[in-house]
């Protein structure tokens, strides 16, 4: 039976992760449980799974949360704070840690498994994208094992051969026959929206996103198509690509989640109906598969599936993104934490859709930070990239 660490565990990740579990109890036992604030979910987890550990990240969410659980005789011991997080992430005798914590938030957990070397079914890319040659350097360096579970980058790791699935971030591609990488994505609730629609799209449209069900951030993000940027980052670290050998390009349906081009002129792609369980059991139980809970795909249903390059003009932080990636680990870290302030006002209805790309690109247009060394340097970054976005969004809320 794996052992299994939930970070982010009632979140939407984390709750589909546990659906995957209920179907499979016979194979995996849920270890610890993080989340932040969200004490009824966790609760309602804590009764269904019994977990050892949990760990809120609000002191006084785990002080109710402990009340209650001794209340009913559950045995979980419950933890608070960043350092317990870190330490649970770190627990000897887990097999799995799943990292789907929301943000940079993510960050120090995620990196305190990898220290530790266990094996990081990873969904939260802020992580890696953040740190990108650091990250990576600490999985080689530990010996950890990264399995994507974001499903563009899981259905890329899907049809990789044996040889990229087991070293990944370290074999070339070239030398094992891909040419490139295709990496879709729907295009979004927004995808046909006029620029004078976009300004006034309200949060709960951006949340609606027509094929996925996923938390607010992402939802936004993929409303701005920055969430297709931070994949593109997140796919160069994963899959050791060159520039060359990524290509972005839009589905609206959702099926095709992603493809790899061989040199011999055979294109791989994997397809399903769009349900993040499919690709959270595949790392879950690599190289074998097990029940998910998802539907299968009815080809006789679909009708016809269809294919566009990107627009960047509508879709500018898409573009930015990239841009960043090109320009150093630096600009990359900056725009993920003006991004992550812009999308949090933006969903608190502080400033509209629209204004989301302007924080982002003014922030990164006047800050000049030099290449992080370490993961300190990283965090300094990412804190005054912070205050930057906060003073910006204010001066347009006034
Ligand atoms: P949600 O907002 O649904 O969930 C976030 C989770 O993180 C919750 O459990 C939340 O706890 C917890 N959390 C938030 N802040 C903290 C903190 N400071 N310390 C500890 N826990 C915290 O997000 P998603 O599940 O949608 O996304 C999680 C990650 O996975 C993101 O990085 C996203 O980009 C990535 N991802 C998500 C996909 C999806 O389908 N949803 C697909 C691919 C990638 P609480 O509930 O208490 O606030």
């Amino acid at each position: 039976m794996k052992k299994i660490t939930i970070l982010g565990s009632t979140g939407s990740i984390g709750t589909s992760v546990l659906s995957v579990i209920q179907k499979n109890l016979n194979l995996f036992k849920v270890i610890a449980l993080v989340a932040n604030t969200n004490i009824t979910t966790m609760l309602k987890q804590c009764e269904l799974f019994s977990p050892d550990w949990v760990a809120m990240r609000d002191k006084k969410s785990a002080n109710i949360l402990r009340k209650k659980l001794k209340k009913r005789k559950i045995k979980t011991q419950v933890l608070s704070g960043e350092k317990d997080i870190c330490k649970l992430a770190s627990l000897e005798g887990t097999d799995q840690v799943i990292s789907a914590i929301v943000g940079m938030a993510g960050l120090l957990p995620t990196l305190s498994a990898i220290y530790a070397g266990k094996t990081i079914l990873l969904a939260n890319k802020e992580s890696l994208i953040t740190c990108g040659y650091l990250f990576m350097k600490a999985v080689a360096f530990s010996g950890a094992k990264i399995f994507p579970i974001d499903s563009e980058h899981n259905a890329i790791f899907q049809v990789l051969p044996l040889e990229i699935q087991k070293n990944l971030g370290i074999a070339p591609l070239k030398k094992n026959g891909v040419k490139y990488i295709l990496l879709t994505g729907s295009g979004g609730p927004f995808y046909n929206f006029s620029a004078s629609e976009l300004s006034n799209v309200t949060p709960l449209q951006a949340c609606s996103h027509p094929n996925w069900v996923m938390g607010r951030k992402i939802s936004v993000d993929s409303a701005t198509m920055m969430n297709k940027g931070l994949e593109y980052a997140e796919a160069r670290w994963l899959f050791n690509a060159l520039e060359s050998e990524i290509k972005i390009l839009i589905h609206p349906e959702s099926i095709i989640h992603s493809m790899v081009q061989y040199y011999d002129g055979t294109l791989l792609a994997q397809l399903s109906v769009p349900d993040i369980r499919i690709a959270i059991s595949y790392v879950m139980s690599w190289p074998n598969r097990v029940h998910s809970g998802a539907s299968l795909l009815n080809f006789s249903k679909i009708n016809h599936l269809s294919f566009f390059e990107p627009d960047f003009a509508q879709f500018p932080c898409l573009k930015l993104a990239i841009d960043s990636f090109s320009q150093g680990q630096a600009a990359m870290t900056t725009l993920n934490a003006a991004n992550e302030i812009a999308v949090s006002a933006f969903l608190d209805s502080k400033i509209s859709f629209t204004k989301i790309y302007e924080v982002n690109i003014e922030i990164l247009m006047s800050s000049c930070f030099s290449e992080p060394n370490s993961i300190e340097d990283v965090l300094e970054i990412d804190r005054k990239a912070r205050i930057l976005a906060k003073n910006k969004v204010s001066s347009l809320v006034f």
